[in-house]
């Protein structure tokens, strides 16, 4: 039998850019697949139904989870978001690693159903770097991303639960380090595992604040 697929759970602050390197695992190597989460957020510029997401009802996505088609849901900053059961399952046994690109609250409910699941925290170089990229992203209107980058300020304490930390200094080494990770580089694990890499997360938690008090 072909050897099961590992379940890749990836996070990391908004605007981190998570979608682009996710992107890049996908175009890079051959045995990535990547679960398309259900959302009641409305679609972004240049989104599509069914690739970026499954565009839901808040009564839709309801439905969805009375059926039991989750494999875990959250709410993030006033919406919806959940995996999708059936197709996570079906890339496993394919043989290939599914790739979660989901919050954090999300993320521990998947670790407790599939405990061989690794979990990556993507982080930015530095705090400014993080504000800078919401701004100009221009997807998002001033005060979201004021919510969005409170939200970063708490998610900073969750990080320890994940297993690795990833620095997304530029989308290629990203990509390459969570692809280490994925084929047990040992060398790659020791440098991103998580106890290595709380005090930078203290920096940046404590950088953001001071953003967000306008200094
Ligand atoms: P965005 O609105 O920027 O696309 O996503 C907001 C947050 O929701 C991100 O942190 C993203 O990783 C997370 N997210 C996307 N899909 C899911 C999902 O299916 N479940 C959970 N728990 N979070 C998700």
């Amino acid at each position: 039998m072909d050897k099961r697929g590992k379940l890749l759970i990836i996070s990391g602050f908004s605007g981190v850019g998570k979608g682009t390197v996710v992107k890049g695992l996908l175009d890079m190597y051959k045995n990535y697949a990547i679960s398309v989460s259900a959302t009641t957020r409305k679609p972004r510029e240049g989104e599509i139904d069914g690739k970026s997401y499954f565009f839901k009802t808040v009564d839709e996505f309801k439905t969805m989870i009375d059926k039991n088609e989750f494999l875990e849901y959250a709410q993030y900053v006033n919406n919806y978001y959940g995996t999708p059961k059936a197709y996570v399952e079906q890339q496993l046994s394919k043989g290939n690693n599914v790739i979660l690109e989901i919050e954090v609250v999300g993320a521990c409910n998947v670790k407790k159903i599939y405990s061989d699941a690794v979990m990556i925290f993507i982080v930015p170089p530095n705090a400014k770097e993080l504000c800078d990229r919401l701004t100009f992203r221009g997807t998002e209107a001033t005060d979201v991303i004021r919510e969005r980058l409170t939200r970063a300020v708490d998610e900073a304490d969750d990080v320890e639960k994940y297993d690795y930390v990833v620095v997304n200094d530029t989308i290629e080494n990203c990509v390459d380090t969570i692809n280490d990770i994925a084929n047990d580089n040992s060398a790659v694990m020791e440098r991103c595992k998580i106890s290595a890499n709380l005090p930078f997360i203290k920096v940046i938690k404590n950088d953001l604040k001071n953003i967000l008090k306008g200094e």
